[in-house]
């Protein structure tokens, strides 16, 4: 190219440059102002204050990995990625006679393990789901005595109590049972209730995605929100028991075939 030419070059590139901005330099100035007076609502509050101009992602090298880094270790250094390329598959909330059987089905049918955080209460009313979890080759997860939320807070002698019972109590369905994971209901940790897990032999275990099936946003949604979020390694979080799981249930099968095929499906030990 001559110089001429590149010059020339140049000056279009800066006007299309001076062009591309205009419009969102516009949508600024158009923006309504936030009012200090708008009424509270149910909606969170904004994390940035809406005047300012956001800052924009740097320009990212590789396009295939996610813009925003998340860390690969959870709250107060939980576990929650699985350290291999595959993800793994979780289960809160159970055992429920209504729909663990059947998230257990079409994990036996996809040829895939998860694991299941059960609650105690449930375990002592359904002990043999519990031993049909562990003869299927999947992982158990303390989740609990009663699912207290506040259970972290509470002094470390009851957290520990709280997590025994449940442990003696998943041991009673299915003697000698490895508990390998402790997962805060809630994901409310604190550290009294990782330190107490850990002193148990138990992992506590975070999650990296959650599609939020607990709320009933319906098979397509829980789908499209799991394959958006997932990464290497991502664990997530779906629930087999606590309320009505049909959600999550019509999901699982073409999640476990898409998750399996994108990156594998890793079993926690
Ligand atoms: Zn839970």
């Amino acid at each position: 190219m001559t110089r001429p030419a590149a010059l020339a070059a140049g000056l279009v590139l800066v006007a299309l440059l001076a062009t591309a901005c205009g419009p969102d330099q516009h949508d600024q100035a158009a923006r309504p102002q936030f009012s200090p007076f708008t009424p509270a609502t149910s909606e969170p509050a904004p994390t940035t204050a809406p005047t300012a101009t956001p800052t924009p992602p740097p320009a990212d090298p590789t396009p295939s990995r996610p813009p925003a880094p998340r860390s690969t270790v959870g709250p107060l250094d939980t576990r929650r990625t699985t350290g291999s390329r595959g993800v793994a598959l979780t289960f809160d909330d159970g055992p429920s006679p209504d729909w663990t059987p059947k998230v257990l089905d079409q994990l036996r049918k996809a040829q895939v393990k998860a694991t299941f955080c059960v609650v105690g209460v449930k375990v002592r009313k359904y002990p043999r789901l519990v031993a049909r979890i562990v003869r299927e080759g999947h992982t158990l997860c303390n989740h609990s005595w009663q699912h207290d939320l506040e259970l972290g807070g509470r002094p470390p002698a009851e957290i520990r109590a709280d997590l025994s019972r449940t442990n003696r109590e998943i041991r009673r369905a299915v003697p000698g049972a490895r508990i390998g994971y402790y997962r805060q209901p809630g994901g409310k940790w604190t550290p009294s209730v990782v330190q107490v897990s850990r002193e148990l032999g138990m992992v506590p275990l975070h999650w990296d995605v959650d599609p939020r099936d607990w709320d009933k946003p319906g098979a397509a949604a829980i789908s499209k929100r799991v394959l958006a979020q997932a990464r290497p390694g991502s664990i997530i979080l779906l629930h087999d028991g606590g309320g009505d799981r049909s959600g999550t249930l019509t999901a699982c099968p073409g999640l476990f075939g898409a998750l399996k095929q994108k990156y594998g499906i890793a079993r926690l030990k």
